[in-house]
Order: structure tokens, then sequence, then C-alpha cells
């Protein structure tokens, strides 16, 4: 059975290593001169974590990945809003999205790595199994499925980057009023961070300026960081399926989720080890992925209205107050929703495939 994964991403990129380790013949087509990430970060929860050990790359992801730090939400003045021990390696493991990436490339050999090239449409391709894993504006999704939604902009603005150290810093994401701020420490000492702010399309903005009395370190590790990547905040509406004939939809081109709860790529890999454990029963991956992925997608948006889309000094006040009254281990359960995902052991037609 040979599969044509459309996309060299990180979900293009576990989709190959997953299908693969199930004994798929496997070819990536890449758009891009090269494959490669921007330089931003990535936090890889529980979740994603075991779909990176389903794999066999847990080992390396935990050795690039963060160090045992503590972490948690925080307000805009720097006040913990919830603060929990070892949230570095235990509940999180911020990578640079370039590490992750290479992880996963490094599992594939090059050979059927295929860069410069672009996909225009799944006919052109002679495969048993097509992984549409095209990203938010996927070509493919809009072939296969022309009557639906295509993306939407998601009321914000975000950006990105990545500050030289070394820093010795907690995991945290700091919510204010009308933005939200992560910070992801390297194990290398280097800081990954990104801002959000509710603002209209392509508003001209600066970031320097807009978080300048945020709680330190946040205007230090922006203003010492070289190149910051700006991007409005775009989400798809849930779709009323993931595939169609022999083409499957993984990752943004299937859910492209608000950033609020850090699970995009994160629901990207388990799409990929549960596509390979459906090998290739395609009404059985829609049927396991899409309630999982579209609640997510929900929980992102819900998430946004409690977090980044409060504004009034009041409501901020309000939101900071219940966050306060609720204790960090029942926070930490809240957010085990989304994260204590297992590997199926799904039942296919070749038999069980072990979780
Ligand atoms: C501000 C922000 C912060 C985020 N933070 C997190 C986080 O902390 N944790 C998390 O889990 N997620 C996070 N995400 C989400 C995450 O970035 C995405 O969900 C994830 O990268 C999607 O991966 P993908 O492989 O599906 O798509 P992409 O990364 O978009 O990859 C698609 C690939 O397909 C290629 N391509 C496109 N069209 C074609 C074609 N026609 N032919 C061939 N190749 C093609 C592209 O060049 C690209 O390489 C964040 C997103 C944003 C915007």
């Amino acid at each position: 059975m040979k599969a044509i994964v459309v996309g060299g991403g990180i979900g293009g990129l576990a989709a190959a290593v997953s299908l693969r380790r199930v004994g798929w013949e496997v070819e990536v087509r890449e758009r891009a001169a090269a494959f490669g990430e921007i330089g931003a970060g990535v936090g890889v929860m529980p979740n994603a974590l075991r779909a990176l050990a389903w794999m066999g790359l847990e080992d390396e992801v935990r050795r690039l990945g963060t160090p045992r730090v503590s972490g948690g939400v925080r307000a805009s003045d720097g006040r913990w809003l919830a603060h929990v021990p070892d949230v570095g390696q235990e509940k999180i493991i911020a990578m640079h999205r370039a590490d992750l990436h290479g992880v996963l490339l490094r599992a594939l050999p090059p050979e059927i790595l295929f860069k410069d090239a672009e996909v225009t449409s799944a006919e052109e391709l002679d495969a048993d199994l097509v992984v549409a894993a095209d990203g938010i504006n996927s070509r493919l999704r809009a072939e296969v499925l022309p009557g639906a939604p295509g993306p939407v902009y998601a009321g914000a603005t975000a950006w990105r980057g990545v500050a030289p150290g070394p820093h010795v810093l907690p995991i945290t994401q700091t919510l204010g009023p009308g933005g939200e701020a992560g910070v992801l420490p390297l194990g290398d000492g280097r800081v990954c961070w990104y801002l959000a702010r509710v603002a209209p399309p392509a508003a001209e903005l600066d970031p320097v300026a807009l978080f300048a009395d945020w709680h330190d370190p946040i205007p230090e590790l922006v203003a010492s960081t070289a190149d910051v990547i700006r991007h409005d905040i775009h989400h798809l509406p849930p779709l009323p399926t993931f595939v169609s004939g022999r083409v499957a939809l993984l990752g943004d081109a299937a859910h492209a989720m608000t950033p609020y709860l850090g699970q995009g790529a994160c629901m990207a890999l388990e799409d990929a080890v549960t596509l390979a454990v459906c090998d290739g029963d395609l009404a059985r991956y829609d049927a396991v992925r899409r309630p999982r992925t579209q609640a997510v997608w929900r929980g992102s948006l819900l998430a946004g209205r409690f977090g980044i889309e409060v504004r009034s000094p009041l409501a901020v006040a309000v939101r900071n107050l219940v966050f306060r009254a609720v204790p960090s281990k029942l926070a930490v359960r809240g957010m085990a929703r989304f994260t204590s995902w297992e590997v199926p052991g799904v039942v296919t037609r070749t038999g069980r495939i072990p979780s």
C-alpha cells in the first residue's frame, strides 16, 4: 500500500513516520524549496508526547525541550493566577518548531522526501492513500470538499519569536486586557515567546509598545528578538468530513484552530498516529478524529472568549478573581480533558494494531 503525503510540515512528516511504522510505502511532497519550519515555539503536551512515543521519538523530544521548570498562568502585572511546580517535562515540553520538525525529518529516509514539489490536484497522484497535510489554506481540501467553508479571521493577531539566552524562566501564559503572552523556555537557554492581541485584520501595531507595561521578562524578550514573525490568526470552521475517496485531511488542513490551548500541532500529531492505526480505513479515521479535534477546536474558541477577548478592566478583574479562586490542581485537571488522549488501539481490516 502506498501513501503520498502532501505537505512537509509537522503534520505531514508525522503522518509519514507513522504510516511507515505500520508498513506503508510513503512519499512526501513539499512545495517549498527546502523542508523546514519557521523560528517559533511549540508546546508538546502529554497527548502529543504519547503520539511521539508511539513513533519512537519521545526520548529525543525530551532531550531537546524545556527542562524541568515550574509554570502556570499570570496576570499582565505578573501576579500568578495559577502556579504549578514541574510543568516542564511533566505537562508541557516547549520546543523550537525547527527542532520538532527536525526530529521527525531525521526519522525519514531522504529518498522519500521531495521538495519543490507542489501538488495542484489529488488526481495527479498515483497512490492508495493521499494525505492532505497542506495547511490551513489547503488546496486539496478545496478540491475534494468544494462546498466546505474556508478559513476565517479569528479576531486577533499574533507575533512570535525566539529570544537569545541564556534565561532560566518558568513556562507561562499571561492574560491581560485584550491580549495574551506565552513564554516557552528551551533546553538551551533561548526562549520562544508569542504575543496575541485582539485587533482588526492587518492592523498596523507595534508589539513592543503594546506589551511595554506587561510583567518582566515579556518586554525584554520581545525587544531582544531580532526576527519577529507576525500572523493574523485564522481558523477553520468545523468540516462535515475529513475524508473523500482516498484523500484524508490532516492537521491544519482539517481543523486549524486558534492558538489559545496550544493544541494545533498536538492535534496534527494525534491525527498522524490515528491515521496509521486505522491502516487505510478512512471512515474510521474520520469517525475517530472529527469529534475529538472539533471538541478541542471549540475548547480553544472558548479559551479565547475567557482569555484574550476579555477587555474591560472590570471584566479582567473578575476573570482573574475566578481564576485565582480555582486551585491550580483543578485547573490542571481541566486541561487534562484535552491532553489525556491515548493512542487508539483500532481494530482494522488487517487485524488489531497495538497502541
Ligand atoms: C500564534 C500561533 C501559536 C501556535 N502555538 C502552538 C503551540 O504552542 N502548540 C501547538 O500544538 N500548536 C500551536 N500552533 C498551531 C500549529 O502551528 C499548527 O497547528 C501546525 O503547525 C499545523 O501543522 P500542519 O503540518 O498541519 O500545517 P503546516 O505547518 O501549515 O504545513 C503545511 C505544509 O504544506 C506545504 N504545502 C502547502 N500547500 C502545498 C501543496 N499544494 N503542495 C505541496 N506542499 C504544500 C506548506 O509549504 C507547509 O510546509 C500555533 C499557531 C499559531 C498561529
